[in-house]
């Protein structure tokens, strides 16, 4: 049965959309069958992974719907080895949609009991918000990956989704739980990115990842080629450093 993450943080441009397309991409490096959800109408993850957004006929908005199926409407991401279920503009209409719709929080979850067994992982690119769609995300796994910047604001919206994620195991996930922070974009010239990096390991112990993603522009560039940063350049800083947190990932499943 897979294991599924969701990628979140409520705020924007931390690096959701960047860690799940290199994960899902260092996953694969690694032998790992992988699925990645695009649930952020922006539809950057799909682009990402070198899937046009403009050329869905159906996306992950017919599946939440159900009227279409995860079978139908995946598609191969030849340049990172994985599979996605690509988004579009279209998903904005789902927040509206979904409300008058039975289960609605858990509909993402139960598509994706149809495909468990074909994959070792699900990754879940997460919207910038705590909404509908997110909830949808945090319904569906089984635990919860924190990328964020080690800069001074970076721990006030923390405690906002921690209590978040708090209210949905206690009501609607049992399973859920926080993997791991992951500090992403670092640059360790900063002392303030230092003292915020050694903060979070006192508070957070063994909840922040080891790995540490450097701030570095081949991961910024990748997109724009539709190739994910670990495949875009295999030798740059960034690109090892996603192929390390896979590695970190695959041993973390071992233990749950
Ligand atoms: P989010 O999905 O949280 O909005 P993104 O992954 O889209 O964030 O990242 C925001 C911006 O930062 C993008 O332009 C992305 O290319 C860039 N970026 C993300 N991670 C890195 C990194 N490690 N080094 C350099 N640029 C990065
Ligand atoms: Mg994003």
């Amino acid at each position: 049965m897979a294991k599924i993450f969701a990628v979140a943080n409520q705020k924007g441009g931390v690096g959701k959309t960047t860690t799940t397309v290199n994960l899902a991409a260092g996953l694969a490096t690694q032998g790992q069958r992988v699925l990645l959800v695009d649930l952020d109408p922006q539809g950057n993850a799909t682009m990402g992974a070198g899937v046009d957004k403009r050329a869905l006929t159906e996306s992950v908005y017919q599946v939440l719907l159900g009227v279409s199926t995860i079978e139908r409407v995946r598609q191969r991401s030849e340049a990172g080895g994985f599979d996605v279920l690509p988004a579009n503009r279209e998903l904005a209409g789902a927040e509206v949609d979904l409300v008058d719709l039975e289960q609605r929080e858990t509909r993402l979850k139960m598509a994706l009991k149809g495909v468990d067994e074909q994959y070792d992982f699900v990754l879940i690119d997460c919207p910038p918000s705590l909404s509908m769609l997110t909830l949808n995300g945090l319904c569906s796994a089984n635990g919860v990956i924190i990328p964020m910047q080690c800069e001074y604001y970076a721990l006030e919206g923390l405690t906002d989704l921690v209590n978040t994620i708090k209210k949905i195991h206690a009501n609607m996930n049992r399973d859920l739980k926080i993997i791991g922070l992951l500090r992403v974009m670092f640059d360790p010239r900063m002392t303030l990115s230092q003292q915020v990096s050694e903060q979070l390991e006192t508070h957070f112990g063994d909840k922040v990842f080891k790995t540490i993603i450097p701030r570095n522009v081949r991961l910024a560039e990748a997109p724009s080629y539709g190739v994910p940063g670990v495949n875009f350049d295999k030798s740059a800083k960034g690109a090892q450093a996603y192929i390390q947190f896979a590695q970190e990932m695959i041993q973390r499943i071992q233990t749950m």
